[in-house]
């Protein structure tokens, strides 16, 4: 509240030299800096009112990485989402009213200025508001309005590090115990997109959204996990820590962890990554970084960060697995979907409006069901497979839609983190590792973040390396499951709070 205070502050001191200059006389250096303190306040205050009014929040830097990191079309798909609001509908217009009637005053002010005699007001004043503004904004370190930006700049310069440490990275595992490591078979990682467990039918909602997973729930090759958080709420710092040794529980530096792809190629994977989601952001992310390093990759959506076109469907995703020929003896496929990203209802065809399109519950269900159906055609090709062994599934994070919210951190719930996570074997995996399999089962109630992905991963892929982290491995019988140690947004929120 105080820097909007102080932005309007700024508009009004601006304001009211711009009547006097106009009134008096001045240097055109002068007008300049009037102008510039009008335009750079006015756009402040809009910028920072709109986005608490229709956030309840204030703007966090992880909510500017994640704009930093997204484009045009996924931009707009936010604003759709988001800022089409009435509350800011209504902000906008009564911002543009005030604004209108200030300039009307300004110009009545300079025109009556000619006619009168208008005495000069009291530049001190003026000048001591406009100091006191600024000692505000700049010579308090950290406030409301640079913390963000710094933020955004500390959170780009380590994805920058994390894609120069790349040639490092390989390094590190170049003579390491991976080699030779993994047990032979296909293996099938697949990332969801803002998926809530809530609102699976697997998971008890009501509405019956995932035929495919419910008709599974008996076979002893599932192992449907029953406690499974996401460890951030935005999708590129949640994936960061999924894909690599980087965990909420240990102190490595993020651009020394290797990747899952990273130790897969180290013990003799070949590796895929087919992806619906962006190739491109504005900046290079980490995702971009492991993503590029698979052997093939193949971006069905390749505008180029300018298009999710709805024409992209998940189900698109299966005819380039089905591009795979020859399928190596040790093979991990990476499949990132775009699941459950708003606007929900460009993502599904048509023929998935199965609950409904008016509300915005019934098209995040739609969507839900749609993944549904994309996952069994994943599963149909994955099974067909001689060597096929696993397909691993998890989502991100949530969407806490119930509560009308998507997934933004600085209006953090709970219920952005709840997310599910199963993972189908085949018969020749169980068969092959049964006390694996069992330790699994033992611990599908367990709670369990996603960051701890990876060197779960590694388990059930075999593969030895000095980048693990056993007490992240759930599939060890010891795992503990302890949700009072477990945390979220990268250590910020304990699970001791959980609910609260
Ligand atoms: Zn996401």
């Amino acid at each position: 509240m105080a820097i909007l205070l102080n932005c309007i502050l700024f508009f009004l001191a601006s304001l009211k030299s711009l009547i006097q200059r106009r009134s008096v006389g001045g240097s055109k250096i002068c007008a300049f800096f009037i102008w510039f303190f009008l335009i750079f306040s006015t756009l402040l205050t809009v910028f920072y009112g709109e986005y608490f009014i229709v956030s309840d929040s204030i703007l966090s830097a992880t909510t500017l990485l994640a704009i930093a990191q997204t484009n045009l079309s996924e931009g707009l798909s936010y604003l759709k989402d988001n800022f089409l609001h009435p509350r800011s509908i209504l902000l906008s217009l009564a911002f543009i009213c005030v604004l209108f009637s200030f300039l009307l005053y300004v110009y009545k002010s300079h025109t009556q200025a000619k006619l009168t005699t208008y005495s000069k007001s009291n530049p001190l004043l003026l000048s001591l508001i406009i100091v006191l503004s600024l000692f505000l904004l700049y010579k308090t370190s950290s406030n409301y309005i640079t913390e963000p930006f710094y933020g955004l700049k500390n959170g780009l310069d380590s994805y920058v590090q994390f894609k120069e440490q790349s040639a490092k990275r390989a390094a590190l595992l170049g003579d390491e115990k991976c080699q030779d490591s993994g047990f032979p078979g296909l293996y099938i990682l697949v990332l969801g997109e803002s998926q809530s467990k809530r609102h699976m039918g697997a998971y008890g909602y009501k509405r019956n959204t995932t035929p495919w997973l419910s008709s599974l729930k008996d076979s002893n090759n599932l192992v449907l996990f029953e406690q499974v958080f996401s460890n951030h709420t935005h999708t590129v710092p949640t994936l960061t820590y999924a894909l690599t040794a980087k965990s909420q529980y240990d102190n490595s530096v993020l651009e020394n962890s290797p990747s899952i792809l990273d130790v897969a190629k180290c013990a003799g994977f070949s590796t895929y990554w087919v992806s619906n989601q962006l190739k491109y952001g504005a900046w290079d992310t980490p995702i971009t970084v492991i993503s590029s390093s698979a052997d093939e990759q193949f971006f069905i959506n390749q505008n180029l960060g300018y298009s999710t076109n709805s024409t992209f469907f998940d189900e698109n995703l299966v005819d380039e697995l089905y591009k795979i020929k020859n399928i190596p003896r040790k093979t991990l496929v990476v499949v990132h979907l775009m699941g459950s990203h708003s606007a929900y209802a460009d993502r599904y065809p048509k023929s998935f409006s199965l609950w409904g399109n008016s509300k915005k519950i019934d098209t995040y269900d739609n969507s839900i069901s749609y993944t549904d159906f994309v996952l069994k055609n994943i599963y149909d090709w994955a099974a067909k497979q001689p060597n096929f062994m696993a397909m691993i599934y998890l989502s991100d994070h949530a969407d806490a839609v119930d509560k009308n919210l998507s997934h933004d951190s600085s209006q953090f719930d709970w219920s952005m983190t709840e997310i599910p996570m199963f993972i189908k074997f085949s018969n020749s995996y169980v068969k092959e590792h049964a006390r694996l399999l069992h330790a699994l089962k033992q611990n599908r109630s367990k709670p369990f973040t996603n960051d701890m992905l990876y060197d779960s991963m590694l388990s059930i892929l075999g593969i030895k390396s000095l980048f693990y982290n056993q007490a992240n491995d759930i599939t060890r019988p010891q795992y503990h499951g302890d949700l009072k140690k477990l945390y979220t947004l990268h250590g910020v929120r304990s699970f001791q709070d959980y609910g609260k």
